[in-house]
């Protein structure tokens, strides 16, 4: 028993496949009872989020939120992915390391996941209370006890502003590079929250991924790139919090410069071979990453790599390389338009497949 499959990508192949169970399979090694109709529709593996906390709803949310809440809100965020057909997230930290229960929420209720636990930051270097506080020189300690039990992420926060000095650096170059070398030894990946100039230490230091990264330089980038390296921009994000804090304002208008930088550095970044990726970060609704991808592309990325960015990248880059293909998950997501050629075609998917099943409220595609 099995359901046939059409796989028309963006650019322009094109196969069919069976889903047996959870898989994809062979078609020719199944008894095929029904299809689904997506032989006119365009096929990503998933969209992809890669910068979402799902123990968090909206931006206040970091001011502190209690355990319970937060195990409260893993099931509706993950599904508010899944319904929109955002297959796979890259949860970017959390308030505690309760974030990792989420890898033991029921697969086919939530989207595949990879979890950094608490954000790591030392005293003043965030949103104070939120967070593990570790001092500079206990950094490399900190990470050798977790990056075993993280969920494939370090999360660290680079730079912060301080009273009356602006955005500080949170720890030396050299500390990151010692923390990254132990987290890389441990097989998991180091994120940067950088809204300032902790980049190019981050960089320089082998981080896996600039999170924000205004003020990366063209230097960076040639860096970054030169080792396959990510950056989720998160544009939606950035221009939420220069509202917050007034586009006039000292802070504001540091945000406005960052953003012009963002559109400069896009198109080297991608010459450069940075992987480029869409996170929402609660600027935007859990499951709304498609409203990023638009960001990226009014910020100077074709509609084809601004929905990579949201897609296909991100399965790549976490080592997902083998999807819409026999012997991968049977997760898909189908337009009615070509992505490649209109990316608000991103904001509603005419099918989402989860895992061989059909999600309801996706259109139904049965014949
Ligand atoms: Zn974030």
């Amino acid at each position: 028993m099995a359901t046939l499959v059409t796989i028309r990508t963006p650019a322009g192949e094109r196969w069919v496949l069976a889903i047996a169970g959870d898989r994809f399979v062979d078609p020719d090694t199944v008894d095929i009872d029904r299809e689904f109709a997506t032989s006119e529709l365009w096929a990503l593996p998933g969209l992809a989020d890669a910068h979402a906390h799902l123990t968090m709803t909206n931006p206040s949310d970091i001011g502190g939120l209690s355990d319970e809440t937060m195990i409260r809100n893993i099931p509706a965020t993950s599904w508010a992915h899944v319904e929109r057909g955002v297959l796979l997230i890259l949860d970017k930290g959390a308030g505690s390391d309760l974030s990792l229960i989420t890898l033991h929420h029921d697969e086919d209720l939530r989207p595949e996941a990879e979890v950094a636990g608490a954000l790591i930051r030392p005293a003043g270097g965030y949103m104070p209370g939120f967070g593990a506080e570790v001092s500079p020189n206990e950094l490399s300690e900190h990470v050798r006890t977790k990056a075993s039990k993280a969920g494939g992420w370090v999360k660290i926060i680079g730079d912060w502003p301080r009273r009356g000095q602006g955005p500080v650096s949170n720890y030396s170059l050299e500390q990151l590079a010692e923390a990254v070398e132990i987290v890389h030894a441990a097989g998991a990946r180091v994120a940067v929250h950088t809204m300032a100039f902790a980049a190019s230490d981050a960089v320089a230091a082998g981080v896996d991924s600039i999170e924000h990264g205004p003020f990366l330089t063209q230097d960076d980038l040639v860096s970054l790139g030169a080792r396959n390296g990510a950056w989720v921009p998160t544009i939606a994000n950035m221009e939420s919090v220069r509202e917050m804090l007034g586009p006039d304002s000292s802070g504001g208008r540091m945000f406005t410069e960052g953003l012009n930088r963002v559109r400069e550095n896009l198109p080297l970044a991608e010459d450069a071979g940075v992987t480029v990726l869409a996170g929402t970060d609660l600027a935007i609704p859990h499951g709304t990453v498609s409203i990023e991808a638009e960001r990226l592309h009014a910020y100077g990325l074709t509609s084809a790599a601004a929905t990579d960015a949201a897609s296909t990248n991100a399965y790549r880059y976490t080592g997902r390389t083998d999807r819409l293909s026999a012997g991968s998950p049977a997760s898909a997501v189908f337009f009615d338009q070509n992505p490649y050629d209109r990316i608000e075609t991103l904001q509603h998917p005419a099918l989402v497949v989860h895992r061989g099943r059909l999600i309801e409220g996706s259109r139904a595609g049965l014949s």
